[in-house]
């Protein structure tokens, strides 16, 4: 994944960026981000990035000229790119959405907005509006690097074990199945038993019934949505059969 973050706060970005996944991504260049300090780009002797709302109320608004000048900067490279900014009133992210950006060829720009949002003519920038949720955060940056992170897990190489992105939530359709690990007991409460058995077809089975109940519970909604095999549609029925007796 290549992107350009145009942000009034890199260190936020920074901090995040040099740790863990992310930072072996970049060391291994399957992940290249620039960071933009959208004030570099700012007039005046106070590089002023903000001004009062047109109209009156509340709260200051991001000016346009500066994001228009750091993205006609950017651009100047010819790279083909592909414009986000990042908003509550955008498509809400989600793991399919991650995909499609983790097999797309472009360049990313994300805008990071501050203050009550940005100059509504900075839209004509942009080729996708992108919400992390139904809340509104303080600024772009975090959205910016939770769409980073989780491209990031998909990108073949990122994570040690390629296998952990394949059983993952979301990535099949279902919430991921619980997880164990030593001591086989803790405070009395046991690992189940076909985790220990060595066996991987119960093994497989077991992690694949433990999954479907658990987005049964938790997220009926995902169950609507995916496409079950023969053999899900039996361990569901038996799973219905056994919570309703
Ligand atoms: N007044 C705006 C509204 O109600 O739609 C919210 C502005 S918010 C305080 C400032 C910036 O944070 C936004 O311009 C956007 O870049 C970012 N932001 C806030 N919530 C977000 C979300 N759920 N998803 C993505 N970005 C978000």
């Amino acid at each position: 994944m290549k992107c350009d973050v145009l942000t009034l706060f890199p260190d936020i970005l920074t901090a995040y960026l040099n740790e863990s996944i992310l930072k072996r991504a970049r060391d291994k260049n399957l992940l290249d981000v620039k960071l933009y300090n959208i004030r570099d780009f700012a007039s005046g002797p106070h590089r002023t990035v903000d001004d009062s709302p047109y109209g009156g109320g509340s709260g200051m608004v991001f000016k346009p000229e500066p994001v228009f000048r750091a993205v006609d900067f950017i651009k100047e490279d010819g790279e083909l790119r592909k414009v986000i900014l990042l908003s509550p009133q955008g498509k809400p992210y989600n793991q399919s959405m991650a995909e499609a950006y983790s097999r797309e060829k472009k360049r990313f720009v994300f805008i990071c907005g501050r203050y009550e949002g940005i100059d509504e003519r900075v839209k004509t920038l942009v080729d996708e509006e992108v919400s992390i949720g139904d809340y509104v955060i303080t600024g772009g940056e975090l959205a910016a690097l939770v769409i980073i992170d989780a491209v990031t897990r998909l990108i073949p190489g990122a994570l040690g074990d390629e296998k952990s992105v394949e059983d993952e939530s979301f990535s099949w359709g279902l919430l991921d199945y619980p997880h164990y690990t030593r001591p086989r007991e803790f405070r009395g409460m046991q690992v189940p038993e076909a985790l220990v058995s060595g066996n991987h077809k119960e093994i497989w089975l077991w992690r694949r019934r433990e999954a479907l109940r658990k987005t049964l519970k938790k997220r009926p909604d995902l169950i609507e949505k995916v496409e079950l095999t023969d053999l899900d549609k039996k361990i569901l029925s038996e799973i219905k059969a056994s919570e309703d007796a």
